[in-house]
């Protein structure tokens, strides 16, 4: 077809796959399009896909071109190359081809026309429509086929490999790093006799072996953590295999492939512990994630106790590893609000001094404390002096009741008098029973809360649990039944606790 018999076009634009965060691309395609129209004197009508879907079922505006197309409503479609068209699918092409062919609508991209009805035309339509739906599958695959293929040979193709082994370019498989070895047989060992997770990870830190994982960017290492050297301990590379394909990617979203669905090969690499090890490393860690819960959970003298002031939420207690210090924990809030910003509640690394400070501040009330209970201690004398008084008048009434049917049985008054004046008192009597009954809940419920007095038999009793208290599950125990929560802030240098008492 002649440009000449070229009329009205439709302009189609659509963002491939490759180009998804690139919007300026689609805006000079629709630049370079308007102009090679404008160029032309063509009228036009632009098609512009904001979703870049595989499919036609998911491109709206790419069903609705094809349907104008149809009603041949266009001379033809101007693109930036025939893979815009569509990627993907046989039957989507086929579809595409028949469209432009039967309503002998022509294909215009800046460097070509294609018509569809003249034989060179459709083979080299034909040809790129292929090349563009086997270039994007290609791609995809090459790179998977390429790893799984290496995989299957032994070769190492899974990234950062584990302690102690580093990758050998040469080989293409692992090496280990003979440093290395005799502190990962001597972490293996430890396990087997019976030393636990954190004392293998203080033992690893305090004798500066660096490690594995986690070296923050400012090059500082954290030491090493149990989670650290659970993995290490788990791993099946050390038994000699090497897994590829740990995650895939599902309609965009990347998900873990299930262990039964990944490849498992034999590696080229040396074996650094037997299968029988393995066993044993594996039935441990396996009954420690059983039995024991709170043990692994850590209960501290503080868990579950201490709010922070800043944001109103429970603070939280994580475990590090300091050189020379050992083990240590630090009370922080995590709490991060709907907007995304993080409470500005500063942490606190707890030592002795922190809880020596803190049973200081539990041991001696606050004096604002004992006003309060001082306060409620004479609210409550006062309930106590308002009942006798209703009580007298109770007592009173009840006489009162008692004369009128002597007076009534002694003829002293009419009947109709006593019917009326008995119907008085006894609406009287009802009313200060139910009086005094709502006193005396009152009372009771007062009866809870302390006075000075049971307060300090309350913190003696506490100070005695705490003071022969040997684990920290005893310590929050005894903290658990005299403190219903520690109210924490930090400004700076100053940290306040205020203690709430149940
Ligand atoms: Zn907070």
């Amino acid at each position: 077809m002649e440009s000449k018999q070229i009329k009205h076009v439709a302009v189609y634009l659509r963002k491939s796959r490759d180009e998804g965060e690139f919007d300026d691309v689609l805006s000079k395609h629709r630049d370079t399009l308007l102009a090679l129209v404008n160029n032309r004197n063509w009228s036009y009508r632009l098609y512009e896909e904001v979703a870049s879907g595989e499919k036609i079922e998911s491109r709206k505006e790419m069903q609705k071109l094809l349907r104008h197309v149809e009603d041949k409503m266009y001379d033809g479609v101007v693109v930036m190359d025939i893979d815009r068209l569509g990627r993907g699918e046989n039957k989507d092409w086929a579809l595409i081809k028949d469209t432009f062919l039967y309503s002998e609508t022509v294909i215009i991209t800046p460097n070509k026309i294609f018509d569809l009805e003249e034989d060179n035309d459709d083979v080299s339509f034909d040809f790129m429509s292929i090349f563009a739906r086997l270039e994007y599958k290609t791609i995809k695959r090459r790179m998977r086929q390429g790893k799984e293929a290496g995989a299957r040979k032994g070769m190492w193709t899974s990234g950062r490999p584990p302690f102690p082994y580093y990758y050998d370019k040469n080989t293409r498989s692992l090496a280990v790093d003979e440093t290395n070895r005799p502190i990962y047989r001597a972490i293996i060992e430890k396990y087997l006799n019976d030393e636990n997770l954190i004392d293998i990870a203080i033992w690893l830190t305090n004798n500066k072996i660096p490690t594995p994982y986690k070296i923050k960017p400012n090059g500082k290492d954290k030491g090493w953590s149990h989670v650290t050297v659970r993995r290490l301990l788990k791993s099946d590379v050390h038994l000699g295999y090497i897994t590829f394909g740990k995650t895939r990617t599902k309609r965009g979203q990347v998900e873990i492939v299930p262990d039964e669905e990944r490849i498992r090969a034999m590696g080229n690499h040396e074996k650094l512990k037997t299968p029988e090890e393995h066993e044993k490393i594996i039935e441990r860690l396996t009954k420690n994630k059983l039995i024991n819960p709170n043990a692994r959970r850590n209960v501290l003298p503080l868990s579950g106790l201490v709010v922070c002031e800043k944001c109103g939420h429970r603070m939280q207690l994580r475990v590090g590893y300091g050189k020379g210090k050992g083990k240590y924990w630090t009370l922080l809030c995590n709490y991060v609000y709907k907007d995304g910003s993080k409470c500005e509640q500063k942490g606190k690394q707890l030592n002795d001094d922190f809880y020596n400070a803190l049973f200081e501040r539990i041991i001696h009330v606050d004096p604002q404390i004992l006003k309060e209970i001082e306060i409620h201690g004479v609210r409550f004398n006062d309930t106590k002096v308002i009942i006798e008084v209703k009580e007298q008048d109770l007592n009173k009434q009840k006489r009162a009741l008692e004369k009128l049917y002597e007076s009534y049985e002694e003829s002293v008054i009419t009947k109709q008098e006593f019917v009326e004046r008995k119907e008085l008192r006894v609406r009287q009597i009802h009313g200060l029973e139910e009086e005094i009954h709502e006193l005396r809940r009152t009372l009771e419920n007062k009866d809870n809360f302390p006075t000075i007095t049971s307060m300090y038999k309350r913190i003696d009793k506490f100070q005695e649990i705490w003071n022969g208290a040997v684990t920290n599950e005893e310590k929050n125990k005894a903290l658990k039944q005299l403190v219903e929560r520690i109210v924490y802030d930090r400004d700076e240098d100053r940290i306040e606790l205020t203690v709430c008492y149940k």
